[in-house]
């Protein structure tokens, strides 16, 4: 059965008296070359458990599951769990959970079903709610190897910008805390069914396991990278007042000064390290 088949898809969709949803963000791979590369791709120890969020009809997952120990996979959309059952009946390493990823508490799944394992994730994730799912990841504290998503080109730049760059923001600076990104490979909008209106690229960020950044306070270096996005046409110092009111001009200047950067910097030069050096300089 080939699952990017495009006719094939809509004849399973039908013959199980479903359809695609915009909702629930479905554009289908419908060029099989596109799982192979990614599941080849996307992790470095075939022993490795993968997590996938939104396995849809089932085409990566079946790619992921030839070439890793099993695949665990989120899937909302409960009229697609009998397609899956049917799709991929034949490996018997995918185990298929009904249940939103962004409500799922994904540390407790993992420690019943792949305590002790390495863990890695792949998706080609619905586009309405990407950066909350990857920041959701990130932010869970599992340590997983490599996170590797398909996501709108745009995104994708982001993720993978340069400090200075016009793609450069919030998501690059703190995405670049808890990994390195590398952006894989685009994929045309004309391999998806639907088609989405813009281009695709796969993204994988290797995970530190141990962060090279270390801000003293966690939370404080995240609202620092916050207010220096929030607005990006200001200097930081002046980015800076208004997320903390409580301090004054000179003291945030100071700040800024004392991490040897000019005091009309924007934020968008700075890097991960940079900000974290900054917010240990506002630590009371
Ligand atoms: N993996 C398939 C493919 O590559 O053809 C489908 C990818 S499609 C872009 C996104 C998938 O994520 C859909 O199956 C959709 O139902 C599912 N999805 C959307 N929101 C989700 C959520 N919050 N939790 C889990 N799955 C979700």
């Amino acid at each position: 059965m080939n699952l990017c088949d495009i006719r094939t898809v809509r004849e399973i969709l039908s013959a199980f008296g479903t359809t695609t949803k915009k909702g629930f963000g479905q554009n289908f791979l419908i060029n099989q070359s596109i799982p192979e590369r990614i599941a080849e791709n996307c992790c470095d120890d075939a022993d490795s458990v993968i997590v996938e969020i939104g396995p849809g009809i089932g085409c990566l997952t079946a790619e992921l599951a030839k070439r890793y120990k099993k695949v665990i996979a989120f899937e909302i959309d409960k009229t697609l769990i009998p397609v899956l059952a049917y799709t991929l009946g034949e490996y018997k390493n995918v185990e298929v959970i009904n249940r939103d990823i962004m409500e799922a508490d994904l540390a407790a799944v993992l420690a019943e079903k792949a305590a002790g394992e390495r863990i890695s994730v792949c998706a080609n994730l619905p586009y309405y709610i990407t950066t909350p799912i990857l920041m959701r990841l990130l932010e869970s504290g599992i340590p997983f190897d490599c996170i590797t998503v398909m996501v709108q080109a745009e995104v994708a730049a982001r993720l993978a910008a340069a400090p200075g760059s016009a793609d450069y923001g919030a998501i690059t600076a703190s995405l670049c805390y808890y990994g390195q990104p590398q952006r894989l490979f685009t994929v045309a909008a004309g391999n998806f069914m639907p088609a989405p209106k813009v281009n695709s690229a796969v993204v994988r960020i290797d995970l530190y396991r141990d962060k090279p950044v270390k801000p003293k306070d966690e939370k404080l270096f995240f609202t620092v990278i916050k207010a220096a996005f929030g607005q990006r046409r200001k200097t930081l110092t002046n980015a800076l007042s208004t997320a903390f009111p409580d301090r004054t001009k000179e003291e945030l200047t100071e700040a800024v000064t004392a991490c040897g950067f000019d005091e009309r910097i924007r934020g968008e030069r700075l890097s991960t390290a940079d900000f974290a050096a900054l917010a240990d300089q506002l630590v009371k």
